[in-house]
């Protein structure tokens, strides 16, 4: 196992000869396709499955003359908020190896905080991109919906999610999002937004004049050294220009059980496909048998298959998920956790009236030690308190170190208005 165990496949892919991106190394989350080089999801149902095609911002990597260096370990089908669940064994945080680097994308911030990686691509549903950049010091960017393709990217939860840059500045991470972001006729759910952006010119520094709202609930039961962090750093911001206002958000005490009901419901429904039949762990390897005729029925010979390949967190979500689906259950668990979701839109459209930006906490606890959440799920889920907002509201937000407490990196997360990434970028940049 390599130090951190941040790749779950060391590979080596290389791009054009010229670009914005030459002689840069890029980790990619191991659940966005590379041609030819496997990609596992960090699940045995997938080990050795290799695709056939790249995924647009792996053609977009390339073309800007990235060097791709290797598929990063990550939890099992973006499931979880530590990496614990990858079928390949935890990854160990660069900032201390007792601890989770976060998750899902954490193998991509580990190999950035590491040096291992100049870059990297991970992929935000509830926060997986932001609670990794967060617990290992670096720059995370959750883009707002639509504003990258998903083509290409395995689905978890395909209405929350999108791919997001990892770096070691917001400079950085800015430029790497101006290389993906933009319309893609692969992906009708794309918008042309991106398509001429220059996040990268936006880490400027300059909040003069800028007004940073902070809304109470998302510090609520945050942690003592967190919420000092944060508040040192608010008044960083005051002290070069920029106004702070608090605002309120009643409807964020609802996200996490929304966010939970609407993810493992999609995500009942996208992890169907694998039945072992067109790709991934069959029936006959899951249950050791000679041919499939010795395998049952299909009904068997897909549950076999499913057994076997994948893990506890994977099957807790779709046996949940499945049940908030069924028949007679509509109304009382996925429509309400809808209506949930169109109140936080609504909570967040007045508060980003009154402010340019909003402010929190990325994660409201320090980084877990290894081993710490995995007993107990809803423990683990609670941290997602304040980045699972941002996703179902559609918004983009960033997150940046923003000091330590007990010598852990601390992240402070700035969320802005739809397409408003140049603001987050801007403020982000002021805390460098
Ligand atoms: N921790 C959240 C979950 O397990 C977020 C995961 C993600 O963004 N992929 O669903």
């Amino acid at each position: 196992m390599a130090e951190f165990n941040a790749y779950i496949t060391k590979a080596r892919i290389d791009g054009a000869d010229d670009g914005p991106l030459a002689g840069k190394t890029v980790a990619v989350k191991d659940n966005i396709s590379t041609e030819g080089v496997e990609t596992t999801c960090g699940s045995k149902m997938l080990e050795g499955y290799v695709p056939p095609y790249d995924a647009t911002v792996v053609e977009r990597l390339k073309a800007a003359g990235a060097t791709i260096n290797g598929k990063a370990n990550m939890d099992e089908f973006g499931m979880g908020t530590t990496t614990e669940t990858s079928h390949f064994g935890a990854t160990l945080n660069p900032a201390d190896t007792d601890r989770v680097p976060g998750g899902s994308s954490g193998g991509s911030a580990a190999a950035v905080a590491a040096g291992e990686a100049d870059l990297a691509l991970g992929s935000d549903t509830g926060g997986s991109v932001r609670a990794p950049a967060a617990f290992c010091g670096v720059v995370g960017i959750k883009p707002t919906y639509g504003l990258v393709s998903r083509y290409g990217l395995v689905a978890y939860a395909n209405s929350l999610e999108q791919i997001g840059p990892i770096a070691q500045t917001v400079e950085e991470a800015a430029g790497l999002l101006d290389v993906i972001a933009g319309s893609d006729p692969r992906d009708a759910t794309t918008v042309e937004a991106g398509d001429d952006s220059n996040y990268a010119a936006a880490a400027d520094g300059d909040v003069e004049g800028m007004t940073i709202g902070v809304p109470e609930e998302l510090l609520d039961g945050a942690d003592e050294g967190v919420v000092e962090t944060f508040w040192d750093a608010i008044e960083d911001l005051e002290a070069q220009g920029a106004e702070y206002v608090e605002v309120s958000m009643p409807s964020v005490e609802k996200a996490v059980a929304a966010y939970y009901v609407i993810a493992m419901s999609e995500a009942s429904s996208n992890l169907a496909r694998f039945d072992g039949t067109r790709y991934g762990l069959n029936a006959v390897e899951a249950g050791d048998y000679d041919d499939l005729s010795e395998a049952g029925n299909w009904n068997e010979a897909f549950a076999t298959a499913r057994e076997e390949g994948f893990g506890p967190e994977v099957k807790r979500r779709i046996l949940l998920g499945t049940f908030a689906l069924s028949a007679g259950y509509h109304d009382r668990y996925y429509g309400k956790a809808q209506d949930a979701r169109a109140w936080i839109k609504q909570d967040f459209d007045e508060s980003l009236q009154a402010a340019d930006v909003l402010a929190s906490p990325t994660m409201p606890v320090p980084p877990f030690e290894l081993g710490e959440g995995l007993e107990d799920p809803r423990t683990m889920y609670l941290a997602d308190a304040n980045t699972v907002p941002v996703n179902l509201a559609d918004l983009p937000a960033i997150s940046v170190p923003a000091g330590e407490a007990d010598g852990l990196p601390v992240g402070l997360q700035f969320i802005g208005p739809k397409y408003g990434e140049e603001t987050i970028v801007r403020a982000a940049s002021a805390l460098e």
